[in-house]
């Protein structure tokens, strides 16, 4: 998963995609027809449960489902998915479950939640009865909502429908040992895409192949008025389906097309093999929808600003979320973390292994951006640059490390952006980042240049080509399969590299590489283009102050200037030197102080009450960027370089 939100700091933290100076970091009701094939008796074999969905009231952000569920006479327990697969929590959107009711036999029956578990249902089955019907509406959010697939995913032009918001699974299987025969209505002249097997289609309902609840929950469908599809590769067949709020939006220059060719391309070269039938990467392009990235085997739900792919600089603010969530097919759904490797979605899943699923993919798709065009290098520095300054400026690193970030996942992931820099957030993206670099240095250091983390790609994800299926791997695994690359400690490197309280990020990667993290007066291209698209403004290296362009102060670092003389997160900065704010007036500010005595005057808002600070600062602008250090090998430059 990578978050996509608008602020800098979050970027960072954040997943891959934005990384970081992009701090910027998802329900119908309608005619119920229902058609339902044979079933398979509920002992037998492996049970077949069908499901249709009315999505043809998507607009009004309201899907009813039917669904015929093989039963047993006396209590039959259904579940409604809770821990969702990618999004590494138990954020099943069970509060937007309702309508719900159940019959047999043209019989209402009885129900009632568990009161252990507010996602389990037990229904009351009479004699006689080997099937029920349940009904259901998923409200999806009627006003913006951000978040990942529970968030806004839907509108008048457009929706993502996630199958496992709109089905119910009984007790006693595998998600691998249930089948589910789905169709789908939508809205009246809408496309669509998805990786889940068609078997046939009239006008506007869609019939899917059977396949298992682990399949359909991992096959979204994106449908929508203005659909594009662009054909990437044919062997295996890999395409973009692309919805978007207008026409307009879909009209990127042919560039941005070949540079996900390459993506597709070079991905393989990495891995040598891939593991899915096909692949469809589910690009949403609206203002209204959240923001994010979840993997699937065969697809990736992706969502940005409507203008995300035709306006320059939000495509490069956003340029990493591609190769990041198809880096995942790989590395989190091909192999994955024993311990998140569930029987079905109500068993918790254990994040402590994180640092790999999302912190290699993170790395690899930034070097995938690179390889394939969608960053220039100098701009994937730039990014490196802004990831390496942030945890250099992240001091609840004292208190909270590495591990703890991938431990408390599930919580960290809906954590408020302010106190961010002491509470830390979903470090483990960009902090493994800068550690899977390093591994990447000492590899190439101890082999002398022969082998490279692509070596380790290859023997851990690659050979042989299969169709979607989970090779689960623990810390050991990862141990010795860096161990078959390049003998190392490499225990001990992963144990410090995760237990570590620093002071600072870990730059050994970066400067083993043969580059160095300098601060100088003028922002990075990147850096400029994430202030603009995401509206924040970057002076957290200076005074230690995390600000939208509107003056809201989300973060401030503690230990900085800023914190130090009484500023927190949440007030607002309305006045700088006696004059009204502005972004221009601030930076104008800082510039000017570093040639006067005189403390820099900010004027701050604070529930309904108004105060001057005075910061006695005089060190200018201050961002980051990566410079040469050339008394060493340019390592960085090779790898970031398409193979
Ligand atoms: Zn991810």
């Amino acid at each position: 998963m990578a978050e996509v939100n608008p602020s800098f700091q979050t970027a960072i933290i954040k997943t891959a995609i934005i990384r970081s100076h992009l701090m910027k970091v998802s329900r119908l009701s309608g005619l119920v027809c229902v058609f339902f094939l044979s079933l398979s008796s509920w002992a037998a074999t492996t049970p077949t449960v069908t499901i249709f969905v009315d999505a043809s009231s998507a607009p009004r952000k309201i899907f009813h489902a039917t669904l015929k569920i093989p039963a047993s006479p006396g209590d039959l327990i259904l579940y409604y998915p809770k821990w969702i697969p990618g999004e590494h929590a138990p954020d099943g959107p069970v509060i937007d479950l309702a309508g719900l009711k159940f019959s047999a036999g043209g019989k209402t029956l009885k129900w009632r939640r568990d009161l252990l578990d507010g996602f389990t249902i037990h229904v009351e089955v009479p004699a006689g009865e080997s099937e029920i019907t349940a009904e259901l509406d998923f409200l999806s959010p009627a006003t913006f909502e951000g978040g990942f697939s529970a968030g806004s995913s839907a509108t008048d032009k457009l929706a993502i429908i996630s199958w496992n918001q709109v089905l119910l699974y009984p007790k006693g299987f595998k998600s691998d040992d249930i089948n589910y025969t789905a169709s789908l209505k939508l809205p009246e002249g809408w496309k669509f895409g998805t990786p889940l097997p068609i078997s046939k289609q009239s006008g506007n309902e869609i019939h899917f192949t059977t396949v298992s609840l682990t399949t359909l929950v991992d096959s979204p469908v994106i449908t929508g008025e203005f659909l594009k599809v662009v054909p990437l590769a044919q062997d295996p067949l890999t395409e973009m389906d692309i919805a978007a709020d207008s026409a307009a939006a879909l009209d990127a220059p042919q560039e941005v097309w070949d540079h996900y060719k390459n993506l597709v391309e070079q991905a393989n070269k990495l891995f040598g093999a891939h593991h899915y039938r096909d692949y469809h990467f589910l690009y949403s392009m609206s203002d209204h929808v959240a923001h994010f990235g979840l993997e699937h085997h065969e697809s990736d739900d992706s969502r940005v600003d409507e203008r995300g792919l035709v306006d320059e600089t939000a495509r490069k603010a956003e340029a990493s979320l591609l190769p990041h969530e198809y880096v995942h097919s790989w590395n989190g759904k091909f192999r994955r973390p024993a311990d998140l490797a569930t029987p079905d979605y109500q068993q918790p899943m254990q994040d402590d292994l994180l640092w790999v699923y999302e912190g290699l993919t993170n790395y690899l798709g930034e070097v995938l951006t690179a390889r394939s065009g969608l960053l220039t290098a100098p701009q994937l520095r730039d990014d490196l640059a802004l990831t390496a300054a942030a945890l250099d400026h992240t001091p609840g690193r004292e208190w909270r490390n590495l591990q703890d970030t991938a431990d408390s996942a599930p919580e960290l992931y809906f954590s408020p952006r302010a106190w961010h820099s002491w509470r830390r957030s979903t470090d483990f993206y960009s902090e493994d980042t800068l550690n899977w670099l390093w591994a990447d240095v000492i590899i190439r250091q101890q082999s002398k240049g022969a082998k490279t983390l692509d070596d380790f790609c290859k023997l851990f994800h690659g050979a042989p080509s299969t169709g979607p299926m989970v090779k689960p791997y623990t810390f050991d695994d990862v141990v010795s399969a860096l161990n078959q690359i390049a003998p190392y400690d490499w225990r001990g490197f992963w144990t410090e590299r995760l237990t570590n309280h620093g002071p600072g990020a870990p730059l050994g990667g970066i400067e083993g590489s043969g580059w160095r993290v300098v601060y100088d007066e003028t922002p990075s291209e990147m850096e400029r283009g994430a202030e603009g698209a995401f509206h924040f403004i970057d002076v957290g290296y200076s005074i230690g102050l995390d600000l939208n362009d509107d003056g809201t102060i989300t973060d401030t670092i503690e230990g900085m200037i800023a914190a130090k003389a009484g500023i927190g997160p949440g007030m607002k900065l309305v006045g700088v030197n006696g004059r009204k704010f502005s972004t221009d007036v601030l930076h104008d500010a800082l510039k000017t102080g570093k040639h006067t005595s005189e403390p820099l005057e900010l004027l701050v808002e604070n529930t309904d009450y108004y105060k001057t600070y005075k910061l006695d600062y005089h060190g200018g602008e201050k961002y980051p960027h990566l410079v040469r250090d050339e008394s060493k090998p340019d390592l960085l430059t090779d790898i970031l370089k398409a193979k």
